[in-house]
């Protein structure tokens, strides 16, 4: 592997730790740049090789989280470069953030006017400065710069779907496809929910060329927009997009194009519309339908949820409430019903297809009782010795389990790897190496693993814990068998893991109180006019009360500049609606466990279930073996016939046994810890804030910073979030 590939695959690495923590690590500027420095050094050759990984570099950067400071927001993500030909002065929304987003416009439109071909950096043709071109490069942009022009091919047909399918080289529908095509022809409102390679952008691409007037596709991922622009231009289809890092001729063109009426499809990213010289733009054209790409990020109760979604719905009125397309691979029917609340689509045409993936065949074992641990070892170790079942990935509830599920396997003669979000960014980037190049052929992860990780023949993926939503052990089981070939799913389900997951809802659990001591907190923040600018939540339960806030009436919720939010703070607000509102919220969390018990514990087809899930009704289609409800051939054993080894030798499990006795110094911080819960309490029993046990084992484990106190059993998210500061001092203090 090339050493840009495997600085690529670092970085990535670290950008990925960043996502899932909702944090921006320190030194991943400066190893952004030291990317690029390699960039600059690369041959044509290896610049060509070396193209997905700047692609998928590109891809994290575009979605990386919000910075602390407003500073790096432009250059990382999306630097507002459309400058407008006169400088607008009225907000372009009515809530407009007061903080803008746009650098101060210039003076004098440096290009507006000029034309296509020679741009106002001009006199240099393409050259550029390299750092410039490898930044594009890593935002999938640089091919775009570079396309020859190919001659605009304008579709003069009947808006037929067929008809537009032939322009555009295509045989045939796949599913779901000619009905959002047709619904979108009609004018109408469409939800589509098709999984990721199902087509979804042809959706919304043949009713853009079919009539004169401008579609707009907005995504939140630049290294997508690009490649989507750039195959519709080398067919010859009017396509431009908006994003940073263009060069002042691309931007211009693309602007001509949209002012000319040329253009039928603009892309650009949500973040877009905080730009008055765009919509100004925007405006002078009829907007025929306007297309959301992932568009659970509006879903405020979402992981994925993007502040600067919250624009389009203001943004589709301004526009005169096109026909909205709203595209999402991810969406269960509640977050699908949520995206068509917030934008207005009372009587859109759902479209959900293509959730099977008929080359899985997905098995469920139940394991109760004693020894079930055991046995699930020995099932996990006789499945994974069939050659035919690796590749492999484990999926594991929690890191340590990742570590001991990969040394048993080793013990038993099968290569294994441990990966987590705890471990050295070197270690871990090791064992993702490992297992991508066919060194070890199974990985033991947390659920850590997988973004970006595009391994074909991942031949089974096992569960040794239960997930905790029916949507994660879907994305995660759909990561075997990418390459069409057979591949299983079994997930290795105990009761016991259920209690992990009530604990989790439980901390999630918001009380109105939280609710309203949160309200209050950003009161103290506000300005004169009640409104106050703040981060955008990095945890769940934060996440939780602003939405439940925002439910309740308590306040209104806008982007602002950098990714963070703008939050308005209602004048009149009754406290009493906190409670329902809380319900809803709890009710969410509790639905999801229900459903993920049902699908580990009921004796249903598992597809059927798990397209039900997802409110895909279509009839399954199993590629070979359905599952082990239809098919039960017993590939694997029962599990009470298993031969069991002895338990390991060294058990010391955190949560489960109780924790080894205190040593002297250990014990002076458990009782400055048990000191602390007292004041932390107030009103309420101590062990509202912690149990003994957890004390103890904080105490034992002596965490440095917050993964390792994350790591320990009984601390959760909730904890983390009001507690995890005072006790990460408490343990210095004490160390
Ligand atoms: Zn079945």
């Amino acid at each position: 592997m090339s050493s840009f590939a495997s600085q690529a695959d670092r970085l990535a690495e670290q950008l990925e730790s960043e996502l899932e923590s909702g944090r921006r690590i320190g030194s991943t500027d400066h190893s952004l740049e030291v990317l690029r420095t390699a960039w600059r050094e690369l041959d044509p050759d290896s610049r060509r090789s070396a193209a997905p990984a700047a692609e998928q570099i590109a891809a994290l950067v575009s979605r990386r989280p919000g910075p602390a400071a407003d500073e790096s927001a432009r250059t990382s993500r999306e630097p507002a470069v459309t400058r407008a030909p006169s400088a607008a002065e009225e907000p372009p929304l009515a809530h407009e953030p007061t903080a803008p987003e746009e650098p101060p416009l210039p003076e004098e439109p440096d290009w507006a006017s000029s034309q296509s071909g020679s741009g106002p950096s001009g006199g240099g043709g393409w050259a550029r400065d390299e750092v410039a071109e490898a930044a594009l490069a890593l935002q999938g942009l640089e091919n775009i710069e570079r396309d020859a022009a190919v001659p605009i091919r304008l579709f003069e047909g009947p808006a037929d779907p067929d008809a537009l399918l032939k322009h555009m080289n295509y045989d045939e529908f796949r599913p779901g496809q000619r009905d959002a095509v047709a619904a979108a022809l009609e004018g109408r409102d469409c939800l589509i929910v098709m999984p990721t390679g199902g087509g979804k952008s042809l959706c919304y691409q043949l009713p853009a060329l079919a009539g004169t007037d401008l579609t707009l596709v907005v995504s939140p991922l630049i290294a997508l927009m690009a490649d989507q622009v750039r195959r519709l231009r080398s067919e010859g289809h009017p396509a431009v997009m908006f994003a940073s890092g263009l060069s002042d001729e691309v931007s211009s063109a693309s602007y001509n194009a949209v002012k000319d009426g040329t253009a039928r499809i603009a892309y650009c990213s949500p973040e877009r519309f905080g730009s008055s010289s765009f919509l100004d733009l925007i405006a002078t054209r009829k907007i025929d339908l306007l297309a959301i790409d992932e568009a659970h990020c509006l879903s405020e109760w979402g992981h994925d949820f993007r502040p600067d979604y919250l624009r389009l719905p203001r943004v589709a009125e301004r526009l005169g409430r096109p026909p909205v397309m709203a595209c999402t691979a991810t969406a269960t029917p509640q977050v699908a019903e949520e995206i068509a609340r917030r934008m207005g689509m009372d009587d859109a045409v759902e479209v959900h297809s293509g959730f099977d993936r008929p080359n899985l065949s997905f098995d469920t074992v139940a394991l109760e009782g004693k020894g079930s641990k055991a046995r699930k070892a020995a099932l996990l170790e006789f499945g994974l010795k069939d050659q035919a079942n690796r590749p492999a990935i484990v999926y594991c509830g929690t890191r340590k389990d990742t570590e001991e599920v990969a040394d048993d396997l080793r013990a038993a003669g099968i290569t294994a790897a441990a990966y987590h979000a705890g471990m050295a960014p070197d270690d871990r980037a090791s064992a993702q190496l490992r297992f991508m190049e066919g060194d070890v052929d199974v990985v033991a992860a947390t659920n850590a693993f997988g973004m970006g990780i595009d391994k074909a023949n991942v031949r089974s993926v096992w569960h040794w814990a239960i997930p905790s939503s029916v949507e994660a052990y879907y994305q995660e089981a759909g990561r075997g068998g990418r390459d069409g070939l057979p591949a299983r799913a079994v997930l290795l389900a105990m009761r016991s893991d259920l209690g992990r997951l009530v604990r989790f809802n439980e901390q999630r659990k918001v009380d109105p109180n939280d609710v309203l001591t949160y309200v209050e907190s950003l009161r103290a923040r506000t300005d004169g006019d009640g409104s106050a600018v703040v981060d955008a939540p990095r945890t769940d339960s934060e996440r939780t009360r602003l939405a439940v806030a925002e439910r309740a009436g308590a306040l209104t919720v806008d982007p602002a500049s950098g990714s963070r939010l703008l939050v308005q703070l209602a004048a009149d607000f009754d406290p009493s609606r906190l409670a329902p509102a809380c319900r809803v919220a709890e009710d969410r969390g509790w639905k999801a466990y229900r459903a993920v018990e049902a699908f580990s514990f009921s004796d249903r087809c598992r597809r059927r279930q798990l397209l039900d899930h997802f409110g895909d009704h279509s009839e399954i289609h199993p590629k070979g073996r359905c599952c082990d409800v239809c098919d039960p051939d017993g590939w694997l054993p029962d599990p009470g016939s298993l031969a069991v080894k002895k338990p390991r030798s060294s058990p010391k499990k955190r949560g489960s046994t109780p924790p080894p006795d205190l040593s002297a110094g250990d014990e002076e911080m458990y009782e400055a810890l048990r000191k602390w819960r007292l004041g932390a309490a107030g009103d309420r029993p101590a062990y509202h804030v912690a149990s003994n046990r957890t004390l103890i084992a904080i105490a034992t484990a002596k965490p440095a910073d917050e993964d390792e106190l994350a790591a320990i059993a009984g601390v959760g998210p909730a904890f983390m979030e009001k507690y995890g500061s005072p006790v990460l001092r408490i343990v210095s203090e004490y160390s």
